[in-house]
């Protein structure tokens, strides 16, 4: 038979050292801390698997589980020597859910469950605090209201409301034991009112409910929406944690609260936290009472007076320190961690890795590798490449101006600007239409995360660090601010206020979650100075590499960017580029306007000095470096006015007629473009462009050479080749253009020629056109677009329908389509290999700089990937990780 529940707590570990997809990353963690000796009320955990079969079987359970159920109860009462539903000293517990991945506040919990009208009498009494007992029912039967029975849970907050009125309290902790009480008839009303039942007295019927309740909420739609964004399968299914209740709001003993084992947000090596002395778990992270800093330190610099609990309760605080150490040599990572203290006596809740900036991954992989916690390799592992972003990413220009409106706490780093919005669908729907835009809220729920993702910035009004939208935020890499408390939103008139100033919805507003401020207006920014941590893992990624990284960059400012960030050459110089300057675009229109070739070789001798000091330049950043500089790519029309406005001036400057501009204009239209007069087929046609481009490199080559002594590798790359016999017609212009140059300079120079790979024939075809080609350069942006018969300059109208229905994964622009294109990449790279083992192959389109296409790229074993300028970095990274994986 299947075992379904592992019992964990009172030397007992069934779970052992923690199987996560059996047990959910809780009750994993839960077995693994019990099986380490930490202090962990007792409990059990019902498996994932039960969650599939409950939803198999028509979302009921088998009669099994009851036994085994009944089986972890009595566990939990032997060790805790307490009997669920004893009328004199019950035992109460809690019910949470927990996937193999944490989904924060994605599903249910209920605490306090046990509670009826005889035990809280047991409860009064055995604890001996009436209060506590009447406050831990009432708490219960809203949460399970609210939780398994679906009930209204704003008419239970009302009441609440209404009772601290009526008696003119302004504090929950006003309300009196008997006051308590009363509130609790009235809730068991509201319920009756609303459920048509009384509230449920049997305590197993409460927990079967419970159990219930926790296998549905992963079907509810937040928690759908969270695993679409975050790529969970829906055949997970969550476990079930069922834990003997401890209880932080026993007095001024007893507290609760949640820590970090180092900074998440800097990853300074300092415990990180905060906590309620007299207080349950929820009160914290529901930011309803400000909580206090669990170091003297931290507490001393933020300036605060409320006691840490380094100075509250030394000796817990010391006892919870030791498990801190013992959890980081345990897990080799930065633990996040809820943990409850009752009458002295610290219980650990929860531990997990903990969720970190970009910035504080960085450091704490940095320096785990030198605490020797960890290895190099693994610090490597431990950065999600992407997140890098992050760190290379504008902060805000200190000596901007800045209107500061408010300050709130600094919640997620970095900074962003865009226009106010007030709810999450407004976010959606405006960066959806292409503004940046701020969510500002007074807290963020689950249900908010859609604009949290669409957002630039996020902005609340309540709550602290480890709140909903903190944590979320610094998940997603997005910039926030939350407690931002002098902030009020007006959601009937779309304004927030602060003080006496107004902010509209649609208001340009600017927050830094780096330091807490919020402006109004845009305020200017500057890039970021990356850090000696940056540069040592980037040191121990660049030995674990295999693959090359090089950029696609076409001006010489790029070029020395990319550099800074490591790129290895140039993988894709785009030369159409240089012919939009404006110095050079009027030479570019004779040259299509010419009528005869004498005509063209006139306009192009013109743009021979500009062309080759471009490359000059690049060439002397590039230094010793390959540069793989592609001849002109686009149809000739892009060059072209459409502008009816523009047709005089542009004739004017071009020296012709209105008209011939416009009838040449007309000649060049094209119904698909993209798949038109462009790419080598401008070479076939006119291959005194590509002359004049190859002149161009090779003379700035040998000039650069000459000067320096150090001369650039160039590599002359024929873009949208289709056939062998395009390319040796190509490759014959270069080559005879090489000859040339060489014999006027009386000096030669290595250099390569080779092709793109973006269109299908071309790499069925990749045997034959390996005869002439040195290196293929995969153009996975137009073999994407080929391929997939999807145009990239329209889909992204469809695509998003594409993604959202799970035809394909990504986007398929972003993260490449492995199995589609990634099988014509592979077999492009097995043929050309074939017919020349030394072909060189890379990567220039986007891909080049999307972790998941890297790794792809490591596996068909590309001699290197080309990305923009500011994803070298990540490029660098990922190739790194993909070798280390292998
Ligand atoms: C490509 O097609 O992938 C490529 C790099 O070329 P471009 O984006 O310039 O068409
Ligand atoms: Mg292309």
């Amino acid at each position: 038979m299947t075992q379904y529940v592992y019992r964990f707590g009172g030397g007992v570990s069934d779970g052992g050292k923690g199987d996560r997809n059996l047990l959910g990353g809780k009750g994993s963690n839960l077995a693994e801390m019990a099986s380490i000796g930490l202090p962990v009320p007792p409990g059990f955990t019902i498996s994932t698997a039960m969650c599939a079969r409950y939803y198999d079987e028509g979302e009921r359970f088998p009669d099994s589980l009851r036994e085994e159920v009944a089986a972890g109860l009595a566990h939990i009462e032997q060790v805790t020597g307490k009997r669920f539903g004893d009328a004199a000293d019950p035992l109460l517990v809690s019910v949470r859910s927990g996937a193999r991945v944490s989904m924060p506040g994605m599903m249910d919990t209920v605490l306090n469950l046990g509670l009826n009208d005889e035990t809280v009498q047991g409860l009064a009494r055995a604890s001996g605090d009436p209060r506590f007992a009447w406050d831990s029912y009432r708490r219960f039967i809203q949460m399970y209201a609210d939780v398994v029975l679906d009930l209204d849970h704003g008419s239970f907050e009302e009441a609440l409301e209404v009772a601290k009125e009526d008696r003119g309290f302004t504090l929950d902790t006003e309300l009196s034991a008997a006051d308590l009480q009363e509130l609790v008839a009235e809730y068991k009303q509201l319920v009756e009112a609303q459920w048509n039942r009384p509230f449920p007295q049997g305590v197993h019927d409460q927990l079967w409910g419970a159990v219930g309740a926790v296998f549905g909420s992963w079907q509810s739609d937040r928690a759908k929406v969270y695993r679409r964004l975050n790529d969970i399968p829906a055949d997970w299914g969550t476990a079930v944690n069922i834990q003997a209740m401890v209880f932080g709001n026993m007095g001024e003993t007893s507290a609760t609260g949640v820590a970090f084992t180092r900074d998440p947000a800097k990853g300074d090596r300092a415990y990180y936290g905060e906590f309620l002395i007299n207080a349950q778990g929820e009160d914290v992270v529901a930011g309803i009472r400000t909580p206090q800093y669990l170091t003297r330190r931290a507490r001393e610099d933020a300036g605060a007076r409320a006691a840490s609990m380094e100075e509250a309760m030394p000796k817990v605080y010391g006892e919870l320190a030791a498990v801190f150490d013992t959890l980081e040599r345990h897990y080799r990572d930065m633990q996040d961690i809820e943990f409850t203290v009752e009458r002295g006596a610290l219980w650990m809740l929860q531990t997990r890795s903990g969720k970190r900036t970009a910035k504080a991954a960085l450091k704490i992989a940095v320096d785990m590798a030198n605490e020797g916690l960890i290895t190099q390799s693994e610090a490597v592992l431990r950065v999600d490449a992407s997140a890098l972003d992050q760190l290379l990413h504008p902060t805000l220009d200190p000596d901007a101006p800045r209107d500061v409106l408010t300050r709130g706490l600094p919640a997620s780093p970095g900074a962003a600007s865009g226009f106010a919005v007030f709810d999450a669908d407004t976010a959606e729907k405006r960066s959806a239409a292409g503004d940046a835009v701020i969510l500002v809220r007074t807290e963020t729920s689950p249900e908010d995360i859609h604009g949290m993702h669409a957002a630039r910035g996020i902005l609340t009004a309540r709550g602290g660090m480890t709140s909903h939208a903190a944590v979320v935020a610094r998940g997603m890499g997005r910039p926030c601010v939350s407690g931002a408390g002098a902030i009020s939103i007006d959601l009937k008139t779309r304004v927030m206020r602060v003080g006496d100033r107004e902010v509209a919805e649609g208001d340009l507003l600017t927050v830094d979650g780096t330091s807490g401020e919020v402006m109004v207006g845009a305020v200017a920014t500057v890039e970021p100075e990356l850090s000696g941590d940056f540069g040592a893992l980037m040191l121990w990624a660049d030995a674990a590499r295999r693959m090359k990284v090089r950029c696609n960059a076409e001006t010489p400012a790029d070029c020395r960017t990319a550099r800074g960030f490591g790129a290895e050459g140039i993988g894709l110089c785009r030369t159409e580029h240089m012919f939009f300057e404006a110095a050079r675009i009027t030479a570019v229109r004779q040259m299509i306007l010419a009528s005869d070739e004498a005509g063209r070789r006139a306009a192009l001798a013109k743009l021979l000095p500009e062309q080759r000091a471009d490359f000059a330049e690049i060439f002397e950043v590039m230094a010793g470096l390959p540069c793989t500089i592609r001849l002109l790519d686009p149809p000739l029309h892009e060059f072209l006015p459409t502008e009816e406005a523009d047709f005089a001036d542009v004739a004017a400057a071009a020296g012709v007629g209105v008209d011939l501009l416009k009838r040449r204009a007309a000649e060049l239209h094209e119904f698909n473009p993209m798949l038109g007069h462009r790419g080598c087929r401008l070479g076939v046609t006119y291959p005194e462009i590509y002359e004049m481009q190859a002149r161009a490199i090779f003379e700035a080559a040998l000039d650069v050479a000459e000067k320096s002594g150090d001369a650039p590798i160039p590599e002359v790359m024929i873009p949208l080749v289709a056939t062998a016999r395009e390319l040796d017609l190509m490759k014959a212009v270069v080559d005879r253009v090489a000859e040339a140059v060489f014999a006027e300079r009386g000096r030669r120079l290595d250099y390569l020629v080779g092709t793109m790979i973006e269109l299908p024939r071309a790499a069925l075809r990749a045997g034959d056109i390996a005869r002439g080609a040195e290196f293929f350069s995969f153009g996975t942006n137009d073999l994407t677009q080929t391929t997939l018969g999807v145009s990239r300059d329209d889909a992204a109208r469809f695509l998003g329908d594409y993604v959202g229905q799970g035809i394909y994964a990504r986007d398929p622009f972003v993260s490449l389509d492995v199995e589609g294109v990634g099988e014509l990449v592979e077999i492009a790279a097995e043929r050309g290999r074939a017919t020349r083992p030394d072909l060189k192959l890379g990567i220039c389109g986007e891909h080049g700089g999307d972790p998941a296409s890297i790794d792809f790229c490591e596996g068909v074993k590309l001699d290197y990937v080309s990305a923009s300028p500011y994803r070298v970095p990540i490029a660098r990274l990922a190739a790194a990780q993909a070798a280390l994986r292998r």
